[in-house]
């Protein structure tokens, strides 16, 4: 079982993977990546990572092409939540080289569109994936932790 990777350490990878620089990577697809080990994504010999809080969007990487994606959330069951990729955008991995600003501007459209969804709690105060939210007001955490108190 290997570590929870993320910050450099997942730059690290990823540029491993890609067989490119991290300045390189961190040029074209910022920071903040962390692995993500859902098996319902489908499989990319680099492994798939998710950045922003809530999360915003995937990235896959393989070792000639990756791909870029929303995040789409999916209950399973009670408490059990399945991600899987939308809108998904494949590159060469040159682009990371020679267009970095290409990418990067796919980076910040995807995470806009997704940020777009989020809702915000007014029990807790914190900007929530709309699959984490209870109803229009509460967030499932405050639904369960305050119950019927919450209006
Ligand atoms: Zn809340």
């Amino acid at each position: 079982m290997e570590q929870e990777l993320s910050g450099r350490a997942s730059v690290r990878r990823i540029a491993e993977v890609l067989d490119l620089s991290d300045d390189d990577v961190l040029r074209a697809l910022g920071g903040g990546w962390r692995l993500t080990e859902d098996p319902l994504l489908s499989s990319y010999s680099g492994g798939w990572f998710v950045t922003g809080e809530p999360m915003q969007v995937l990235l896959g990487v393989g070792g000639s092409t990756l791909t870029l994606a929303r995040v789409g959330l999916r209950w399973g069951g009670p408490g059990t939540v399945s991600m899987h990729t939308t809108e998904e955008r494949e590159y060469a991995h040159e682009d990371v080289l020679y267009q970095p600003e290409l990418l990067g501007e796919a980076v910040e459209e995807l995470a806009r569109k997704t940020r777009r969804t989020f809702r915000w709690c007014r029990t807790c105060r914190t900007v929530n994936r709309p699959e984490d939210m209870q109803d229009r007001l509460n967030c499932m955490a405050c639904a369960s932790e305050y119950g019927g108190a919450v209006n």
